[in-house]
């Protein structure tokens, strides 16, 4: 028989030389194993459109690690939410819900302390930690 038989190309074949040019086989290598020219194999590779070689003498860093860069740090506050600076007394026409309901001063300037309260209290972390004797807090669940 001159020429290779048109099926020459059986599946497992075929399957052995597309694990192959996976695995990053040089042609000539995978026409050894085959019994075939490294011709065929090239030729084989071009209609079969496997992708370039990736061959395993030099596997260059796949693209998806150049498509997403290392991205700046990023900075701790961008994260959390924006916290108001302390506003300073309030005065009670003014208060909203997250501000301390803690009076500083004298009752009757109903200025109101205006930092945000803690979760669950009507005070800021200072005027709970005040308002409360610390057994009290610490007994208190989650
Ligand atoms: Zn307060």
């Amino acid at each position: 028989m001159k020429a290779k038989p048109k099926d020459w190309w059986t599946k497992p074949r075929v399957l052995t030389l597309k694990v192959r040019w996976a695995q990053g086989f040089f042609a000539s290598e995978i026409a050894e194993e085959l019994g075939t020219t490294r011709a065929s194999v090239i030729g084989k590779v071009h209609r079969l459109q496997l992708p370039a070689p990736l061959t395993k003498h030099d596997q260059k860093p796949r693209a998806r690690s150049r498509v997403r860069p290392t991205p700046p740090a990023a900075s701790p506050r961008v994260a959390s939410p924006p916290v108001e600076p302390p506003t300073g007394p309030v005065h009670f026409g003014d208060l909203e819900r997250q501000h301390c309901r803690w009076i500083p001063g004298e009752v009757n300037t109903m200025l109101f302390c205006g930092d945000t309260r803690s979760p669950n209290s009507p005070y800021c972390a200072k005027h709970t930690a005040l308002s409360y004797t610390p057994s009290r807090v610490r007994s208190q669940p989650a």
